[in-house]
């Protein structure tokens, strides 16, 4: 298993300010899979554990070597989310390496809140006592209701490249990327917008005042060592 790293930048100052984590999987024939190539054989196995435990820990310690203004994202399965063992593997990571936890966000789906609202709403709120950072992955395609946004213990949404994509193409698709920045911006959350694929996207999202950027444009997912001599300064 390896973390590749793809950049987050600034929308307005085209600068980066952070990263997510995604998994990758060298296979022994020497194969690079994706997510979508193992990652549910991996949750019905429960490998998925120890997996995430070591993904937390990695991107962390990365963290402790670049410098103090950069942040990581990193993917949490929903099923792993709720229980104490996710809180002492963030601690622990965090103390090891003298990582502040704002520098450490995890992305959560935003279907985690169709089951068992109740648990995940306290749990997030526990993870954000330690001072790590919340996103909600895939933002859109949930199904969540309005007042779940009242109460949202998150400090981000990411909105789903299925809106972004054809944004410029299709009227709804824009209408939708803009509504949801004005709606996140009213409850004070950050909004990034997920597959950017070209300059014109990213300038109209800029335009619409999204916050933060991440898409093919500007890099694709590369490995710890490609990104740090590309993005790093
Ligand atoms: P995601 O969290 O929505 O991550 C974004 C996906 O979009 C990534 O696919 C990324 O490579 C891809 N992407 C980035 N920029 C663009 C773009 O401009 N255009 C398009 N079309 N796609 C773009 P990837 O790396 O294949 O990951 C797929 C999914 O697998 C992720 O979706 C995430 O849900 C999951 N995943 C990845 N790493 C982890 C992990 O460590 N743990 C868990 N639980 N899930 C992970
Ligand atoms: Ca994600
Ligand atoms: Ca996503």
């Amino acid at each position: 298993m390896e973390l590749y790293y793809q950049p987050k930048l600034h929308a307005g100052y085209r600068t980066v300010v952070g990263a997510e984590a995604l998994m990758r999987w060298h296979t022994p024939d020497r194969k690079v899979l994706v997510p979508g190539q193992f990652m549910a054989v991996a949750e019905h196995n429960e490998v998925i554990r120890p997996v995430t435990w070591w993904a937390i820990k990695s991107a962390v310690s990365r963290l402790a070597r670049w410098p103090e203004e950069l942040s990581i994202a990193v993917n949490i399965t929903p099923s792993l989310l709720l229980g104490d063992e996710i809180i002492s593997v963030v601690r622990d990571a965090l103390d090891i390496h003298m990582v502040k936890p704002k520098r450490l966000t995890l992305e959560v789906l935003e279907s985690i809140m169709v089951e068992n609202q109740e648990a995940m709403l306290s749990q997030l709120e526990r993870l954000r006592k330690i001072g790590v950072k919340i996103s909600i992955d895939d933002f859109g395609t949930g199904f969540s209701s309005l007042s779940y946004f009242r109460d949202l213990p998150a400090d981000e949404i990411k909105i789903d490249k299925s809106f972004v994509i054809p944004m410029l193409s299709s009227k709804k698709d824009h209408a939708i990327v803009k509504s949801v920045i004005d709606l996140a911006h009213n409850f004070s959350l950050q909004v990034v917008a997920e597959g950017v694929e070209d300059m014109e996207i990213a300038a109209r999202l800029t335009d619409l005042n999204c916050d933060v950027l991440q898409g093919y444009v500007f890099d694709r997912p590369l490995p710890a060592a490609d990104f740090e001599k590309r993005h790093l300064p």
